[in-house]
């Protein structure tokens, strides 16, 4: 069942992304395999997949310490101060940083393990109360305060537009983290000034994130089926 769900996300990927005149190349497909068992993520590993994403530290590390050190592991739940230790030690990537203590925190542990921690800062794109991300008129002050931490490197930002079962209603959201984005890009505060990544769209709105600009969409549904909670 994986292999088949994996084949269908890339062929959708793949039809979003020459339907809208992009490379298929340029985004990237982040399994999201929260709640699902390692046996479910080698089944995927053996598909070609090699990017995960995990939404909470403890249950990632146990699973990491059993799979592949090539894999990549995006962190994408809300991370705690004290976790940010075996965030920095165990991602590739940690997408969600939406405030300055905790990237302190991450720029601490990634210069006691002697490396370099990727991050993107999470945007709350429609201003939601309940949900993380910073506000999206704080984002450049936050991703100026990021900049003096030498040991993390800023690669973009994420953000999760309020939910809808309609996959157009993400659209304008989808629109807003693109053009902040473009915003901030001229401002010399990522990494890569010719490329700012952009973590947006799931298992119900991915083909529209990327006709909006995605460069990561984060697919768990519809690719390991539904979570059992
Ligand atoms: C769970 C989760 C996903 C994947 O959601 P699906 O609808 O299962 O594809 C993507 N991003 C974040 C931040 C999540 O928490």
């Amino acid at each position: 069942m994986i292999r088949e769900n994996l084949a269908r996300v890339r062929e959708e990927i793949r039809r979003a992304a020459e339907g809208c005149g992009r490379d298929p190349a340029d985004i990237k497909l982040v399994a999201v395999s929260k709640k699902k068992s390692v046996a479910e993520i080698k089944e995927a590993v053996q598909c070609g997949q090699i990017t995960f994403g995990e939404n909470y530290i403890q249950e990632a590390v146990a699973k990491i310490d059993q799979l592949d050190p090539q894999l990549q592991w995006h962190f994408i739940g809300h991370l705690q101060s004290n976790k940010a230790r075996n965030a920095a030690r165990c991602f590739h990537l940690v997408e969600t940083v939406d405030r300055i203590k905790i990237a302190r925190a991450l720029d601490r542990h990634a210069a006691e393990l002697d490396r370099i921690l990727n991050i993107l800062v999470q945007v709350n794109i429609g201003r939601e109360p309940q949900k993380s991300g910073v506000a999206p008129e704080k984002t450049e002050e936050l991703l100026r305060q990021i900049t003096t931490l030498p040991n993390l490197r800023l690669l973009g930002l994420m953000a999760t537009p309020p939910y809808s079962r309609d996959a157009e209603a993400s659209r304008p959201w989808f629109r807003a983290l693109k053009n902040l984005g473009d915003q901030l890009k001229p401002l010399d505060l990522f990494a890569d000034p010719a490329k700012v990544e952009l973590s947006m769209g799931m298992s119900g709105d991915f083909q529209v994130a990327i006709e909006e600009g995605a460069t990561m969409v984060r697919v768990g549904t519809a690719i390991f089926g539904p979570r059992i909670q």
